[in-house]
């Protein structure tokens, strides 16, 4: 344990902190809050911190109307772009229903439960994403675009990166969060960017997904740009990924490792991928779970289409990267940052426990990803295993609301259509 109580009291005194944001994430990866001041940190320490919890989407159903936040204390922690006289401060919070139970579609709660059935099996999973975003220019009005006049490409840095010094601060902010960043850079594409931090366990690195994404938000906004984490939100270029590292530890070793093996990756590494082969398309529903997802997962642009992997190729689904030893670990090169990290990490680790307990080795037959929301949804019904993260109250919710996110696009006559035919017919 990071903080006890008395410790965050302390803290709050010391530090000067007037407001404290009590955080989640609703089912959809969004990030919520409810500020309180000092005078009410106390009670939200007891769990006593009440919301609303029908008038969050995806949580409303009448009996869901009030809601508890539990905070977690180890996720203390100050917010450094604010105020430095009465700064401002957050807790991640689990969600409890009033009867004292945990909240079924809290996504901290579905990620814990995976959590406690690796744990049976002895197992610690750890996670590393590689999240990309661009910095677009705002229009005069301060509203996003997708414009830039930047032309960097990879590995670019200034004068041609105009997103340098914005790049910069984020860095900054998160390491004074206790971030450890390893690296950072613009990305292929103008105005594309990359920053790296350290692998962690599984629910850490899902709640500093959530931080990452609202700082570089945050710290975008104040250098007048815009950071998006859409896909594709141009066509023609590259489009953002999150890649995802994994490895499992055993009495604090990494079980990945095996130097024997010419890959240098132990059965249990192979297990694993073969378990997420097994369910990608599943998990499809929920790496990528917008329609403009699959406008990414398309042919020339390093971003993976076909359900494969490789020991030495660095743009299949899965691939194994040469940093060995103790960081052994897998790549999926699928998911993207718009999906929520709690429920993807989830999917992730049930699908490879399931391969490590059937003990298969991954095959070599070749299959593309689903192409398009509907597919994977429809994927998604159909693989119980992964289903069963969610809990069946859950995952037909998200199911419906999926749906009719692609029939609503589907039915809208899109820019390219009028290009293309209107003049013709
Ligand atoms: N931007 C690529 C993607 O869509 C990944 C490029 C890289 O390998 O970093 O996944
Ligand atoms: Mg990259
Ligand atoms: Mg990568």
């Amino acid at each position: 344990k990071k903080y006890t109580r008395e410790e965050i009291l302390e803290l709050v005194e010391e530090e000067d902190v007037e407001f404290i944001r009590l955080q989640f994430t609703d089912i959809f990866g969004m990030m919520k809050n409810m500020a309180i001041t000092t005078s009410q940190l106390e009670k939200a320490l007891d769990n006593k911190c009440m919301f609303d919890g029908s008038s969050i989407e995806g949580y409303a159903r009448v009996e869901e109307t009030d809601m508890y936040l539990y905070p977690d204390l180890d996720t203390f922690e100050i917010f450094p772009w604010r105020p430095q006289q009465g700064k401002v401060a957050r807790l991640i919070c689990d969600i409890y229903k009033p009867d004292g139970t945990p909240f079924e579609r809290d996504p901290r709660y579905i990620l814990r439960n995976v959590i406690a059935e690796a744990k049976e099996m002895g197992y610690t999973f750890f996670a590393k994403p590689e999240c990309e975003f661009f910095l677009f220019d705002v229009d005069d009005k301060g509203l996003p675009t997708t414009h830039t006049n930047e032309n960097a490409g990879y590995f670019d840095l200034g004068p041609l990166d105009f997103g340098e010094n914005a790049r910069r601060d984020m860095v900054l902010m998160l390491e004074e969060m206790g971030f450890v960043i390893e690296a950072s850079h613009h990305e292929s594409a103008p105005a594309q960017h990359e920053i790296d931090f350290q692998h962690d366990e599984v629910l850490k690195t899902a709640d500093n997904i959530m931080t990452f994404k609202l700082v570089v938000k945050t710290i975008a906004k104040r250098h007048g740009l815009h950071a998006t984490f859409m896909p594709k939100p141009t066509s023609g270029r590259h489009g953002s990924g999150m890649h995802i590292n994994m490895f499992l530890k055993k009495d604090g070793k990494n079980v990945f490792e095996d130097k024997s093996d010419e890959s240098g990756l132990s059965k249990e590494a192979y297990y694993f991928i073969a378990g997420l082969l097994k369910h990608i398309k599943a998990i499809t529903f929920l790496a990528n779970p917008i329609v403009n997802s699959y406008k990414r997962l398309v042919p020339g642009y390093e971003a993976p289409t076909y359900i494969a992997w490789s020991a030495t190729d660095r743009t299949p689904l899965i691939c194994i990267p040469t940093n060995q030893g103790d960081l052994t670990r897998i790549e999926l090169t699928s998911p993207d940052s718009t999906s929520n990290p709690y429920l993807t990490l989830a999917a992730c680790l049930k699908a490879g426990l399931d391969g490590i307990r059937e003990q298969k080795m991954p095959t070599e037959k070749i299959d593309a990803l689903p192409g398009n929301l509907l597919e994977a949804t429809e994927e998604f019904e159909k693989d119980e295993l992964i289903r069963s993260v969610l809990g069946d109250d859950f995952a037909r919710k998200l199911i419906r609301v999926k749906k009719e996110e692609y029939q609503d696009y589907d039915m809208e006559v899109t820019q390219w259509e009028i290009n293309k035919y209107l003049h013709r017919f």
